[in-house]
Order: C-alpha cells, then structure tokens, then sequence
C-alpha cells in the first residue's frame, strides 16, 4: 500500500492553526484497514473509523470493502462488508444509522427509534445529507468517494454529527446546518465544537468548470475565493473543497485550533481508498462510522 499525502505547506497554505500534519492514522486489524482522526484522540468517548477498500470482500470495481447497496455491487458481498467492519471495530449493525445522501444540507436528529435505519430496517427519511446524535451507541454512518465528510464534536454537551460535503453541499454550507440544528437540538456552542475535515479529493486533483465556481464566487469573500480556487485554462479551475470547508467552519464560529483536516486526498489515493475521478465514476463507497461510546 502506496501511501501519498498531500503537501499541506501548498494545498493549505495560510489555513492558520488547523491541524493537518499528523492529522490521520492509518491502522489496520485483521484483514481490515480503517482511518482514525488524530486530532479526535482526547475524546475517547467518540468512536470515528472511517474505512479503506481494503478488507473487505467485494471484487473487481467495489474491490473490495463497498458499503454501498445502490451501486449495483452484490447485495450479500456489500452486507458482508458492514458486518466484517463492524465487527473489527466492535459495533453493531442494528445500532447503525445511514444517510440517504443526495446533495442536500438536510441534516437529521437521530434517536434510537431510528436505530438500524438504512442497514437492518428501512430508513423512515429521505434525502439526508448529515447525522446528528447524543446517545450513545447509536452509530452515524455516512458514505464518501472524493467529497468531503465533515465531523463534529461538541465535547461540553456530549453530542456528535456527521455530513456529507460536496460540492453542492460546501458552497450551500452543511456544516452551518450542522452546526444549528446541534445547537437547536443539544445547545451546542461553536466556541466548543471540534471539527475534522475528512479524506476528500484534493485541488490538484480537481478540475471544475466555470459554472460551479460562479457558485463559490456567490458564497465566499473575495480573498476566501482567493485561496479556494484558481482558474488553468478556458473555463477550468482547480478547486481546493477543504479549504471551501475550513471557511464555513471558521465563519459559523469554530475556532481554527479546534478544526482538524486530513492529509489523505482520495484521487491520489484511488488504489486504496474509492475515488469517483480517479475511477470515472466506477466505484464503491468508502464509510465513516462515527458514535458515543456507551
Ligand atoms: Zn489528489
């Protein structure tokens, strides 16, 4: 396994304080190769694992840890997957919660009648981008192949969430969604809440048309777009969604100290972790499996 790491000093250059170097951890039990955010490290009341395509049994484009059931991988191979996972990282099926993401910043309150959702029972939502939970065991799962997931933790009043950030979802700001509806919910404040930026598709690996940066050009300040973007030729840019998602983070009050970015790109990364670019779109999905510890 080829490991490559993006070279922070250019790809976030002036993102002051955040946490980047060092910023993941790259482990593995049994066969099962799985991703932890150093920076969450002193919450060892959290649990965040988030997968590789390694371990798994799935084969040839889902090769071969998938969770995805929608993307025509065999239904048993992909369940498969769920339960060798779980079990390494001793969760349980039944207490998993599943987004059922399609670029959206709905963000939902999840509760123990919800358990099991999206993986043992049918999901009672649609349209869910991100997760928000203070119970413990209760297992926020959310599903990712370049875009960016986003994790918070609200340490004061023990509470947690989960989004998934895209595109769309960056520049329409999920993590403000996520951020409000944990203070609606649970009364978390900004100031408290520690974020990471998880393995997402870097700027050197992201070339996007004029037509979604006239959306960042809508969303951000002109010295924000400054460090978020740059144009190559014709209509091309290169688009940096981590910094896009330090922004929202920094803007809706977190504090830049309190916000972890990793320094895994999955494009690079593609022989080891699910990038849709890398793959045109041939893919499985990797995972993030985040919860309270009872
Ligand atoms: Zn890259």
């Amino acid at each position: 396994m080829n490991i490559r790491y993006i070279n922070a000093d250019k790809l976030y250059k002036g993102l002051d304080k955040a946490v980047i170097n060092n910023s993941t951890r790259i482990s593995s039990k049994g066969d099962v190769t799985y991703i932890e955010f150093t920076p969450f490290d002193e919450f060892d009341w959290v649990k965040l694992h988030f997968s590789t395509r390694l371990g798994g049994v799935s084969e040839g484009i889902y090769s071969s840890m998938n969770f995805s059931f929608d993307r025509g991988d065999a239904y048993d191979n992909v369940y498969k997957n769920y339960e060798l996972f779980l079990d390494t990282m001793d969760l349980k099926p039944e207490y998993c919660v599943c987004t059922k993401q399609t670029h959206t910043t709905n963000v939902l309150v999840v509760d123990s009648d919800m358990a099991g959702m999206g993986l043992t029972k049918p999901r009672s939502f649609d349209k869910v981008d991100g997760l928000v939970t203070d119970e413990p065991e209760l297992c926020l799962v959310t599903y990712f192949a370049d875009c960016v997931p986003v994790y918070f933790i609200d340490p004061v009043n023990r509470c947690i969430g989960a989004s998934h950030s895209g595109w769309r979802g960056t520049v329409a700001n999920i993590t403000h969604e996520t951020v409000k509806l944990m203070n609606r919910t649970y009364g978390s404040k900004p100031d408290d809440i520690h974020a990471f930026i998880g393995p997402s598709i870097c700027q050197d690996c992201y070339e996007v048309d004029e037509a979604v940066i006239r959306q960042f050009k809508a969303a951000y300040n002109t010295k924000e777009c400054d460090m978020m973007f740059y144009h190559t030729r014709d209509d091309k840019y290169q688009l940096n969604l981590q910094t896009a998602n330090y922004f929202n983070m920094v803007n809706e009050g977190i504090k830049p100290e309190n916000i972890g970015i990793s320094n895994l790109c999955t494009s690079c990364n593609s022989d080891w972790l699910f990038s849709h670019r890398a793959s045109h779109g041939q893919r499985g999905v990797l995972c993030g499996f985040m919860s309270i510890c009872r």
